[in-house]
């Protein structure tokens, strides 16, 4: 028989571990982390192994595509083309719990198994400090889709995950207890915005920038 892998580090979320945690997502590792849904199973969204990792741990269907977080609105829009309605719902929204679907650029270095031939995108800039941070300090686009494995509960702490992923992962960032809602998740890929989860951002803000929703 062989032995399991160790269990993920857990490491409060200071200064120090923030770069730890860094570290180890630029050498390919995955870190999970807390944002301002739930918590995230980080990885490069550059990395094709590491993205490969994240599907494996999750036990997730490879056809379901990853999200990407990044910075601020100027860094998503080096990987996905935003048109008007996303600058507005972006420039209103973000930092927070929205999730942007739009077409990915040709150019983009984001890993080919991220969103296998959908040729979307979807993007975010969490508010969350911690997220934040770790994106600062890593410095590129991270995939951070829910920290558990598919099917089971949502992970709501460092405990949850440490729980549900610690064989499968190397560390979690820990910062507290996350709300434990989803993001809201709007279509822009096509023609008319398409709400495809109502999450933490209420439809009703979301006509509020854009007016009347179709669906
Ligand atoms: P979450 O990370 O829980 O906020 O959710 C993001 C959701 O977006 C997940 O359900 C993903 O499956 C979904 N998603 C990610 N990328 C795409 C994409 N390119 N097209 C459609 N849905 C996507
Ligand atoms: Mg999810």
């Amino acid at each position: 028989m062989t032995a399991p892998p160790p269990p993920a580090r857990l490491l409060p979320a200071n200064s120090n571990n923030l770069e730890i945690a860094a570290d180890l997502l630029r050498a390919g590792g995955l870190v999970a982390f807390p944002t301002e849904t739930l918590y995230g199973l980080g990885a490069d969204a550059r990395n094709e192994t590491a993205v490969m990792n994240v599907f494996q741990a999750k036990q997730r269907a490879k056809d379901k595509p990853l999200i990407v977080l990044l910075q601020d609105i100027q860094e998503a829009a080096q990987y996905g083309e935003l048109n008007e309605h996303a600058y507005r719902l972006a420039e209103a929204f973000w930092p927070g719990a929205l999730t942007l679907i739009v077409r990915q650029r040709d150019s983009s270095p984001l890993a080919p198994g991220l969103n296998p031939q959908s040729g979307t995108v979807a993007l975010r800039v969490p508010g969350n400090a911690i997220a934040m941070r770790l994106l600062r300090a890593f410095s590129g686009p991270l995939t951070a889709p829910s920290a558990n494995i598919t099917g089971a509960a949502p992970a709501k702490t460092a405990g949850d995950v440490m729980q549900g992923l610690g064989h499968a992962i190397d560390a979690v960032l820990d910062g507290g207890a996350c709300p434990g809602n989803e993001s809201t998740l709007l279509d822009l890929s096509g023609g008319a915005p398409r709400l495809l989860r109502d999450g933490a951002i209420s439809r009703g803000r979301i006509e509020s920038v854009l007016g009347p929703l179709d669906i």
